[in-house]
């Protein structure tokens, strides 16, 4: 006998990603900084989404760059077949550089070290590398000082007269972009505006002048330069939820994550309910097992606060979330093993959404979508 799931989404639980959604996010997007050019940022496993079929759809819909943090991500998109440009901007001495280099991916450059490390991997294999400059224009974390930013670029621009690299970009990263009016918004446009002077007082020329995330992207038209690099919006997440939600912004949520119920039973009134018996049942009632926990990257913070639909209704996660499961009290409802409970989705079908559980937790919605775990297969709608 063959017992194995017909497909993953009659498995334990699935995330469902929704490429179509993705694709016209993308336009969405796009459409908002018509004069920029569009990376899509699919660092940290495309948001928890998957890395390359989101990069792919990014492309189909026109995403000119990809970007990720770590120079590990941009070989693993090279190793998928991805072409085209690829930036990626987090490393640490003694990162892969010859192997980025030789991949032709544009590195970014915050520190002499690194532009050392740079220049010395270019030469050793011959080519030129691509450079992008980052100044830290008040956010305090990668990026070069205002103070050393001359020195800096005075340096890129010996090394790209000796041909070991190109200096493409220069660029920041905003601090509180997500709360528009902040006065920090201001004050780093007008520090990266003054670095692209001294960039061009050095003598470098770079391609893109970028600094907007999804915040920038959506709120800050002075913010586009010459591309955006958003993220979160690109998944369908509102960046400034406080303001207004995804379908204000022409976008809509890529993740839904559904499990199927494992267990639903009738217990007495008075009976508690998973570790340390924080839910005791207030009556008879019906219990449903939901087979995700926070191996699955559930939040143990939603333990008594998250929502899940399940049988045609919002339940309250009831009592603690373990470690690869959750209960929820169905009250004098009916369900069967196996019927679907829907954590999170677009919402327009009943269904909280990732926006409704980082408010649950306490956190954002980056990191609901972000944290779900490699034991939840990612079931892909809309692949070309
Ligand atoms: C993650 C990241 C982005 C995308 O940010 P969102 O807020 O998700 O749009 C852009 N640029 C850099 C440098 C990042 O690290």
């Amino acid at each position: 006998m063959n017992d194995a799931p017909r497909n993953d989404m009659d498995n334990r639980a699935h995330a469902r990603i929704d490429l179509d959604a993705l694709r016209a996010n993308v336009g969405a997007l796009r459409a908002k900084a018509p004069g920029a050019a569009f990376m899509a940022v699919v660092k940290a496993d495309g948001y928890g989404h998957g890395m390359v079929p989101c990069a792919r759809a990014a492309r189909e819909a026109g995403a000119d760059w990809l970007g990720v943090a770590t120079p590990e991500e941009a070989l693993a998109l090279r190793a998928a077949g991805l072409g085209g440009r690829v930036l990626c901007w987090l490393w640490t001495p003694g990162g892969p550089w010859r192997a980025c280099v030789e991949a032709d991916i544009d590195v970014t450059v915050s520190a002499r070290w690194a532009l050392e490390e740079v220049v010395a991997a270019a030469r050793a294999c011959g080519r030129t590398a691509k450079v992008q400059l980052k100044i830290d224009a008040g956010l305090g974390r990668n990026g070069a000082q205002p103070a050393d930013w001359p020195e800096l670029t005075r340096a890129a621009r010996a090394a790209e007269r000796a041909g070991a690299i190109r200096v493409t970009g220069v660029w920041a990263h905003f601090s509180c972009a997500d709360e528009p009016g902040h006065p920090s918004i201001d004050r780093e446009l007008g520090v990266f505006r003054t670095a692209l002077a001294q960039a061009a007082d050095a003598g470098l020329d770079p391609e893109v002048r970028h600094i907007a995330n999804s915040p920038g992207t959506l709120t800050l038209p002075e913010s586009h330069f010459d591309l955006v690099r958003p993220g979160v919006a690109m998944y369908g997440i509102s960046p400034v939820p406080q303001l207004a939600g995804p379908e204000e912004f022409g976008l809509r949520p890529v993740m839904t994550l559904a499990a199927r119920l494992a267990s639903v039973k009738r217990v007495p009134g008075n009976h508690g309910v998973s570790y340390g018996h924080h839910y005791v049942t207030p009556g008879p009632t019906t219990l449903a097992l939901v087979p995700v926990g926070y191996a699955d990257g559930v939040p143990r913070h939603a333990s008594g606060a998250g929502p899940v639909l399940v049988a045609g209704k919002w339940r309250t996660v009831a009592g603690r979330v373990a470690m690869d499961q959750f209960v929820v009290d169905l009250g004098g409802d009916a369900a069967d093993p196996g019927d679907e409970a829907v954590l999170f989705g677009p919402g327009d079908a009943g269904e909280p959404t990732a926006e409704d559980w980082a408010r649950a937790c306490g956190t954002i919605a980056y990191e609901i979508v972000t944290r779900v775990g490699p034991r939840v297969p990612r079931v892909y709608t809309g692949a070309r």
